[in-house]
């Protein structure tokens, strides 16, 4: 049998403002890894935008059945943003770090650190930055969210995760990484790059399937 090495799944999380690349780089690392990382689909209660998949971009849910999902204990993290419900599966996160499979979240900076303080040997915390405030609003545009007074809440809130962004003041353990998306290619590069190195972590690998690599007794 082929040997390999087996190691718990990794919570990669993907943070930064709305507009700053995040689903690119999720779509991107899903299209090259399709094996080995999946994307973890919030459920959400605001209004699907014309491009979006429902069950796949989100679970499309009303308030009525958010919060009685809430009730039973179905969600791992939630939290409310720009007058909507977001949150996490827990069955999704818990299936995924037992089963050694890496997943791929785009949550809001209080749900990262969130998943931070729960699981913190399993997740992997990247704030997606772009180059400039003007950069993101053309790319929203391009986008299609045109709408000036959705626009301003967008910004609004870029602005507060960039406030917490700064009061972490590059403390350990709370956002491991800044990607700048600048040059989508180059930023591409770095988020794959960080994926690559922290599948090599030892401290996730277990045991006894590195045990039969350094055997040298045959
Ligand atoms: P998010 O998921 O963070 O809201 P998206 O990945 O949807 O952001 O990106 C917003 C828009 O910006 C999309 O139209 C995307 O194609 C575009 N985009 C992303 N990165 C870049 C980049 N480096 N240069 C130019 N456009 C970009
Ligand atoms: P949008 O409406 O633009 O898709 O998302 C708005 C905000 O909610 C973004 O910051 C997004 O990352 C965040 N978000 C999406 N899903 C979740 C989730 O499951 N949990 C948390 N905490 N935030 C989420």
């Amino acid at each position: 049998m082929e040997r390999q090495i087996v190691r718990k799944g990794i919570l990669f999380v993907l943070v930064g403002p709305t507009g700053c690349g995040k689903s690119t780089f999720c779509e991107r690392l899903v299209r090259e890894y399709s094996e080995s990382i999946r994307y973890s689909t919030s459920a959400t209660t605001r209004q699907p935008r014309p491009n979006e998949v429902p069950g796949t971009s989100y679970h499309f849910m009303t308030r009525e059945e958010f919060l009685a999902r809430r009730d039973r204990g179905e969600f791992f993290e939630t939290e409310e943003t720009h007058g909507n419900l977001y949150g996490t599966l827990r069955a999704i996160l818990e299936d995924g770090i037992n089963a050694g499979r890496d997943l791929l979240f785009q949550i809001d900076i209080r749900g990262a650190l969130n998943f931070k303080k729960h699981f913190p040997n399993n997740t992997v915390t990247l704030f997606i930055i772009p180059p400039s405030f003007e950069a993101l609003k053309e790319r929203l545009k391009g986008r299609g969210t045109v709408d000036p007074a959705e626009l301003q809440r967008r910004f609004t809130t870029a602005r507060e995760e960039y406030e917490a962004l700064l009061k972490l003041n590059g403390e350990p353990g709370k956002i491991d990484y800044l990607v700048i998306n600048k040059d989508l290619a180059k930023a591409y590069e770095s988020v794959r790059a960080i994926v690559l190195a922290e599948r090599a972590r030892y401290h996730r690998m277990d045991r006894s399937s590195i045990e039969q690599f350094c055997d040298i007794s045959n």
